[in-house]
Parts: structure tokens; sequence; C-alpha cells
């Protein structure tokens, strides 16, 4: 190439011509550049070259508009400019340009609220509410979902309160799941409780622990209280406490599980009536301890028998 030529003029897409235009570049200086066309598709339908539509839809470049007129002949070139500058007016906030249309919002668009009634307070329904939302203590925030408990809610005769939800438990929604709340439905049957009539079954505290640990001091404070609020609600006429940490939230007593079995100990609920409480091994433990099971039947049997003198 000679250095005194000037270099060919390359071909520029009617969008580049535009912008090239509004940044200020002389048309003069621009005629010496031709505009490249490009021929739409047969199966579409094309669109009216400049028009407002083709100008305004978001998203589809202006050299697209102006590639669906349907010949190269110098006319469409210059709509598909005049089209090109349209849409940068529009987007550069030009005053002459005409506003890119907004959504439609519908005027009585329905509330995403949902419309769940509130439970009565002072009612188990109420209770369980509050414990399914409950964030006073940490362990809120890993539970999949608390577990209030289950079974008959109508003064049972049995109110069986073991320590924690498990694994299983927590992705349920309530307790005993598996092979340990088997065993214990079957025990319970023993002693002659229907587990679906006679039996409530609850946890001390309502949310699982991770990695199912012993819940801690604080979590069973805290969590006492709700269980405190079940009790009362729900009257029953006799307490089984599973395990170490239920039987010393129940009997108040900082022991270990054997030496608070084999004894009737009272809960005093918040109306002033005591409540007789046996303590005995949690089913869990009964699962890989099964020599315990005979010491588990003896509790039973304490338990069952309790009224009847
Ligand atoms: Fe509330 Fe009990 Fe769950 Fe803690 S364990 S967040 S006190 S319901």
């Amino acid at each position: 190439m000679n250095g005194l030529e000037m270099p060919e003029a390359p071909e520029l897409g009617s969008l580049q011509l535009a912008w090239l235009e509004e940044l200020g570049l002389d048309r003069r200086l621009l005629s010496r550049y031709t505009v490249r066309t490009e021929t739409a598709p047969a199966q579409e339908t094309p669109k009216q070259a400049g028009s407002p539509e083709a100008a305004h839809i978001p998203g589809v470049a202006a050299g697209d508009a102006a590639s669906s007129a349907p010949a190269a002949d110098s006319a469409s070139t210059r709509d598909g400019v005049a089209a090109a500058r349209g849409l940068l007016r529009s987007l550069l906030g030009k005053k002459d340009a005409a506003p890119l249309p907004l959504p439609a919002v519908p005027e009585d668009r329905p509330s995403a609220k949902t419309t769940e009634a509130a439970p009565e307070p002072g009612t188990l329904d109420a209770l369980r509410h509050a414990v399914l939302h409950c964030q006073a203590c940490a362990l809120h925030q890993d539970r999949g979902t608390g577990v209030f408990g289950e079974g008959n809610t109508q003064s049972p005769a049995w109110l069986v309160i073991g320590e924690a939800p498990g694994t299983m438990d927590d992705r349920v929604g309530a307790p005993f799941q598996g092979r340990s709340g088997e065993l214990l439905r079957a025990m319970l049957k023993a002693a002659g409780a229907d587990a679906s009539a006679d039996v409530f079954f609850t946890n001390v505290v309502k949310c699982r622990p991770i990695a199912n640990r012993p819940p801690v001091a604080e979590e069973v404070a805290q969590c006492g209280l709700h269980l405190r609020s079940q009790v009362a609600l729900l009257q029953p006429g006799r307490i089984l406490a599973l395990g170490r940490v239920a039987a010393a939230a129940l009997t108040g007593q900082d022991a270990d599980l054997e030496s608070l079995r084999g004894k009737v100990w009272q809960y005093e609920c918040v109306s002033g009536r005591r409540i007789p409480v046996i303590a005995t091994y949690h089913p869990g433990w009964l699962l890989t301890h099964p020599y315990h099971k005979a010491g588990a039947w003896q509790d039973l049997r304490l338990a069952r028998d309790l009224g009847k003198d």
C-alpha cells in the first residue's frame, strides 16, 4: 500500500454509522463509508424498518431492525440508519426520543400474603404455632422443622417425653420415628397403652441438635418453658421420661438416670396439680444396649400400675 493513499474505507453497520453521527462526526467525513446491508431471513415477517415498534424493542439491535428491510436500496438503508438513531437517542436519553415503554402493572394485583388464621391464644394450637416459629435458642438455625409432638391431646393417660428430635423426626415433623419409635410403641403396647389412643409423644427440646448431640442446659431451660405450657394444656395421667435429660428436666434432679429410675416422682403443674413421673431408658439406648430392656420393662410396669391402689 502506498503511504500517501488513504486506506480503503471499511463497511459500517447502520448502528455504527448512527453512533458515529451521534458522537458528532461530520456527515461529509462519514459519507465515504458505505453502509453494510443484510438480507432478512425469508421465513420471518419483516418489521417495518424505522417504525417506532422496531426502534423500541428492548434487546433488539437497531442494525437488526434495519436489516429486516426487504431490499438493500438506499431508501431502506436511510430508514435503517433512522431506526438505529432512534434507538440510540432513546438509550442516550435525548429529549426528542420517545420513552421506552414500561410494562403495564395491573391495578388489582392480588396480595401475596396468605390468609392463615391465627390460632386461639392459650390453646395447644397456639403453642404449636409458637414452637414452630420459635427462635429463642440457637437450635432453630439448623432445624428442618420444629417437632411439637403428636398423639392424644385430650388428657392422655400417658405423656411420653424424650430429650430431642432425631434426624428423621426433624424431616417428618413428628417425634420417635424409625426403629427406636417402633420399639417404644411395642413396649407401650405390652404395658397396655395404645400408642394411637392413650399417648401423647413429645421431647424436652423441640428442635434437633446437630449430629443428634444431647441438648445443653441452656437449650433445655429455654425450651422447658414450652414443655411446661404443653404439660399444663395436655393434663396427662402420668409422665414417662425417657433418658437422663428428660428425667432430670421432669424430676428437677441433676442426677444420673440409674438413680432416678424405680421411683415415682411428682411434677407440679402450673395449676398446682401433681402429675406422677417415671424415669426410664430412652428406646434409642435400648437398641444398642438391649440388656437394659428388663429394667425398662420394670419401669413401664411401675408406670402402668400408678393409680391402681
Ligand atoms: Fe425454641 Fe425450643 Fe427450638 Fe430452641 S429448641 S428454638 S427454645 S422451640
